[in-house]
């Protein structure tokens, strides 16, 4: 144990919801806390890298969810930073179908294809939600040729806005804005972390957040928590507000001592996590239609998922000759563990399918390893789709002085940024909520205990032990055995 401090939160986790978690209780006068940052920047799964000239976005690239009856808050952050951003037009996608040989599906076999496919999506989840209450209806035909199975994987890895009401679409809107700046979406947590956080010329330097800071052991009780971090400090709080991704609480980084109920554990492992990775690739020049309507072309192949959904960026950035194909779930863990070059090799084979073979080679390529980063272990969350609140439910919820938080927690907007963003600020305001409570036990107890001890005084002398064993009894607020003069017993750790 090199360090010791104490503090009255320890937020673990400097993504967007960590740091909303942090910003309300700064703005509510919780001032002593630690923010302990696994990697050596903030942002977790919004992160911006430079590549072949230009900002490209490896984790969250949109704001999903604008111009409907609610305003996403994220929407509201980017436009007060003066962010910039490009509408995605997403509705063209499904006639720019290649087939393998390059051939563009005509529209009318396109859209017909569509059609079929969001029926049978919506069949499907009929049959699901009839299964779920014991009646039995047939499922649709699984999607068989190389186009069924692209839009296939379009509607269900993507979006299901057609097949299934989601709330961001809802609530928010239905349009999307790709985050095309130079600063990056991060740039949207550095403007939340300078209301709270000491910072200067675009740079954190406040003390409580401590990057690389990689925590491996939560031990908690009823009178406080003790996190350590695998190089070995040991911070002491009064609470913790834990904000790790599902995959992270899924595997064992992570071990709490006592470990975390039954209940607890069965919902972690009841979510799902689903992997999703960008990949990206610069060319010499541009060789494929642009265009807004092109934006985004599908390729068709017979196995589903492979370089399926491709992206342009010259909306985004006109001139840098930069593709994006999306990889999901096994073809994101399988592509995660072979080298980039064998990438390189099959998204170029998939791109001469569809454009010739006298395309130029890519000169770079982008590989997120999402999954296999152990800070993350995923992309986000995907509750079942049949599935009833309790586990988004008991995910969320608190065990003793240990608090979740994450777009994991979020009943409504799980797997997007203004979940995370928006979980946190409600983590917080329960933990508030919790400590407001605390303090007003802490001082009836206190009124408690005072008025018959005072009373006795001169006629008792009580030893530490005895004092520590009856403020115990009396179920004391923890505050008093933190307060460092008794310090906390072992025993009851
Ligand atoms: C490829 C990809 C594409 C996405 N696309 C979109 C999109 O277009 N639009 C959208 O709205 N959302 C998108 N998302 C989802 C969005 O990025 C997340 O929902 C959101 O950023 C999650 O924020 P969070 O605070 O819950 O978690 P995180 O950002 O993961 O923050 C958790 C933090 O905890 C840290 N941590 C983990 N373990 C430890 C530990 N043991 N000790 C200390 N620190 C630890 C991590 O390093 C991380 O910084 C995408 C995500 C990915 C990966």
């Amino acid at each position: 144990m090199d360090s010791h401090s104490r503090s009255s939160v320890i937020i673990i986790g400097a993504g967007v919801s960590g740091l909303s978690a942090a910003k309300v209780l700064a703005e509510n006068g919780i001032e002593d806390m630690v923010i302990l940052e696994a990697s050596d920047r903030i942002g977790g799964r919004i992160r911006k890298e430079n590549f072949g000239g230009v900002s490209v976005e490896l984790g969250a690239g949109w704001i999903a969810g604008v111009g409907g009856k609610e305003s996403n808050p994220v929407w509201e952050l980017a436009n007060q930073s003066g962010l910039r951003t490009c509408f995605s037009d997403y509705s063209n996608a499904r006639y720019n179908i290649y087939d393998r040989s390059g051939k563009i599906f005509p529209s009318g076999l396109a859209a017909d294809s569509y059609k079929k496919a969001v029926d049978s999506a919506i069949m499907k989840l009929r049959s699901l939600e009839a299964n779920h209450v014991g009646e039995v209806i047939e499922p649709p035909c699984a999607p068989k040729t190389p186009i069924e199975l692209a839009i296939d994987f379009i509607l269900h890895d993507f979006e299901m806005a057609e097949v299934e009401p989601i709330s961001t679409y809802v609530d928010f809107g239905e349009r999307e804005f790709l985050v095309a700046d130079e600063r990056g979406y991060e740039y949207l947590l550095y403007k939340m972390a300078e209301d709270f956080l000491f910072t200067s010329e675009g740079k954190i330097l406040d003390t409580r957040l401590k990057l690389n800071k990689i925590v491996r052991e939560i031990q908690h009780s009823r009178n406080g928590v003790f996190v350590k971090t695998e190089d070995g400090c040991v911070f002491e709080a009064n609470y913790v507000i834990l904000s790790a991704s599902i995959g992270v609480l899924q595997s064992d980084l992570i071990s709490f001592r006592p470990p975390l109920p039954r209940w607890k554990t069965e919902a972690i492992e009841n979510c799902d996590v689903m992997v999703y990775t960008k990949i990206f690739l610069k060319f010499p020049y541009k060789f494929w239609p642009s265009g807004p309507e092109k934006e985004f072309f599908i390729y068709a192949h017979e196995r589903r998922g492979y370089y399926t959904f491709w992206q342009h960026m010259e909306n985004a950035y006109p001139g840098s000759n930069v593709l994006v194909v999306t990889l999901t779930n096994g073809e994101s863990k399988r592509v995660e563990a072979q080298s980039d070059e064998e990438t390189l090799k099959e998204a170029m084979e998939v791109l001469r399918d569809m454009f010739g073979p006298n395309i130029p080679n890519a000169t770079d390529i982008l590989v997120p390893r999402w999954w296999n980063n152990r800070f993350q272990r995923g992309s986000y969350s995907n509750y079942p789709i049949i599935s009833n609140n309790q586990v988004v439910h008991d995910i969320k919820a608190p065990v003793g002085r240990i608090f979740f938080t994450g777009e994991h927690t979020s009943e409504r907007f799980n797997g997007y940024v203004h979940g995370g963003y928006l979980s946190g600020i409600d983590t917080s305001k329960s933990l508030l909520e919790v400590m407001r409570e605390g303090k007003e036990r802490e001082s009836e107890s206190k009124t408690f205990l005072l008025e018959p001890l005072l009373a006795l005084t001169g006629s008792l002398t009580l030893t530490q032990t005895e004092t520590v064993s009856n403020l115990h009894k009396c179920d004391i607020p923890t505050q008093l055995y933190l307060s460092g003069k008794l310090g906390i017993p072992e025993a009851i750790l």
